[in-house]
């Protein structure tokens, strides 16, 4: 049996219409105002001409209207395309032109940063914070009491298309099916008790997995228009969450916070971490100071297999990403695309009910992402390099865009990062290949230093080179204020590579 979200909220309101399904700093929306909201939402854009198999694009910072929006483009049958603010303008157009949307929500930051290309976007704009962005919203809407016209949606159709982070390229818009998220939030993790921080991007599939869920399951999500570790543990205890989804990094700035310990988080019953590594230190302090369990996932935007680790059930598994979840079938691949044998390298490829369609626009790039097995099922590839354990545990390396060969081996960073940490005054550590005549290419290390650190990088070059194999050590290292990272915080080694000018190696 199939119902779509925008169906299972219906349900939620006809069981808690009172209860608040969204807040934010600025508003609250319980389910029931959020159903009618999806009513006079869905109606507007069939006035439009976005209906069943449409497409309406947003790009804004996180807000109750936006959270809201999800839903009532859903339940017109049209799909999602969720911008991230922080691209360019000229990538705005173009996602915009590529995801095909009628009609475009936009708050005013986002309209100020795209004055210079208005006269490119031909999609009707309407302001969710009612500024001069586009229509005001509420006069947008169709008046209270509408009802659209009920629509037939299928499991294969667009849910959203997400345009992919760009850590290692262009974007590119990842179709993600209705099928693909009722797989999630039936994981069963989120209960109606739930109250979920959200405090990533609400355009990110890493949001999206919490979002979705959260709300489906009858829960509360706090949105954060953006993340900020004192204010985050202020909501935390002010809503009593039980829930969070955070990337590392925001792990990293609350637990190196001196006053992290005096707030109550004792409300906590799962915390949940994706999208960029996650340093088994780092896990081991949060399991210790941080009440409740904490869950790794592994995956990507495409979907295809996913890991899950309960970091709370396996301590002495913390510096891997757990094993496949159910219905999830990961399989690693050599160079020649032929599964390589238990306990040694490969590139990740996994299948699972939660596939991508393909890359919108891109039928080239999507067989590119293929893989099938010999007995001829479809795999999704991730392009990263992984090795599993005899009890079926991945542990990841790295991207393979990442990995260095030097001389005829390979170096992978991660190793080189994983020493590099070890030091007492490094905050944080990436290491990248960089051209040499010697050795092809030949790493190159970026250190961002504890407050007060006091060791050059000199030392720390002779140090980590200390604690290497010979083919490993480092060529430079340079001292940076901090690395450079993706909206989503993951660290982008594209630009530390394109940007370093050292001797010539
Ligand atoms: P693009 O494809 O545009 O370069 P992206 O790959 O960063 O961007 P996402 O789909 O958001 O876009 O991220 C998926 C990738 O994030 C994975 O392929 C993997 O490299 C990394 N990743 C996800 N989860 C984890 C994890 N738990 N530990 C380490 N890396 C992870
Ligand atoms: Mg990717």
């Amino acid at each position: 049996e199939f119902g779509t979200l925008a169906e299972v909220i219906g349900q939620q309101a006809k069981e808690r219409a009172d209860k608040h399904a969204l807040v934010d700093a600025k508003s609250t929306m319980t389910y029931g105002q959020l159903d009618a909201f999806m009513d006079r939402m869905a109606t507007a854009l069939q006035r439009e001409g976005v209906e069943n198999q449409g497409v309406a694009a947003v790009c804004a910072t996180s807000s109750v209207e936006y959270g809201a929006t999800f839903f009532g483009i859903l339940r017109a049958g049209a799909a999602v395309a969720p911008l991230a603010p922080s691209s360019t303008p000229e990538g705005l157009v173009g996602m915009l032109k590529d995801c095909g949307a009628k009609v475009f929500f936009l708050d005013k930051g986002v309209s100020d940063a795209l004055a210079g290309v208005a006269d490119q976007i031909t999609a009707q704009r309407v302001a969710l914070d009612g500024s001069d962005a586009g229509i005001p919203l509420t006069l947008w809407l169709a008046p209270e009491g509408s009802k659209p016209k009920p629509v037939t949606v299928t499991p294969q159709q667009a849910f959203n298309i997400i345009y992919s982070s760009g850590t290692t390229g262009t974007p590119k818009g990842i179709v993600q099916p209705h099928q693909m998220r009722w797989g999630q939030i039936r994981r069963g993790v989120y209960r109606e008790d739930a109250v979920t921080m959200i405090s990533t991007p609400l355009y990110s599939n890493t949001t999206l997995v919490s979002y979705l869920p959260t709300l489906s399951n009858g829960g509360t999500a706090v949105l954060m228009p953006k993340f900020d570790a004192e204010q985050f543990l202020k909501l935390s205890q002010q809503y009593r969450a039980t829930h969070a989804m955070l990337v590392p990094v925001q792990y990293r700035r609350l637990m190196e916070r001196p006053d992290f310990d005096s707030y109550d988080l004792s409300s906590y019953v799962m915390k949940f971490s994706t999208s960029a590594p996650f340093a088994a230190a780092l896990k081991a302090d949060v399991l210790k100071r941080w009440p409740g369990g904490l869950i790794e996932y592994y995956g990507m935007t495409e979907g295809g297999g996913s890991c899950g680790l309960a970091a709370h059930e396996f301590p002495d598994k913390l510096h891997t990403v757990g094993r496949p979840l159910p219905g999830h079938d990961i399989r690693l691949i050599d160079e020649d695309l032929k599964e390589v044998p238990q306990g040694k390298i490969g590139e990740v490829v996994g299948r699972s009910g939660a596939m991508m369609v393909g890359y919108h626009n891109q039928p080239g790039k999507t067989s590119e992402a293929e893989w099938y097995s010999p007995e001829g099922l479809r795999y999704i590839r991730t392009g990263d390099v992984g090795v599993f354990d005899a009890d079926g545990f991945l542990t990841l390396m790295d991207r393979k865009k990442d990995m260095i060969i030097s001389g005829g081996f390979n170096i992978y960073p991660s190793d080189l990062e994983a020493e590099m940490i070890q030091h007492p005054q490094v905050l944080e550590a990436a290491v990248v290949g960089v051209a040499s005549d010697k050795w092809g290419e030949t790493p190159v290390a970026f250190v961002a230093l504890k407050p007060g650190a006091t060791v050059t990088a000199d030392e720390l070059k002779a140090w980590t080179n200390g604690k290497l194999g010979k083919t490993q050590r480092l060529a430079d290292l340079i001292l940076v204020d901090s690395l450079p990272r993706s909206h989503i915080g993951k660290v982008l080694k594209r630009e530390l590579r394109d940007d370093y000018k050292g001797v010539a190696l």
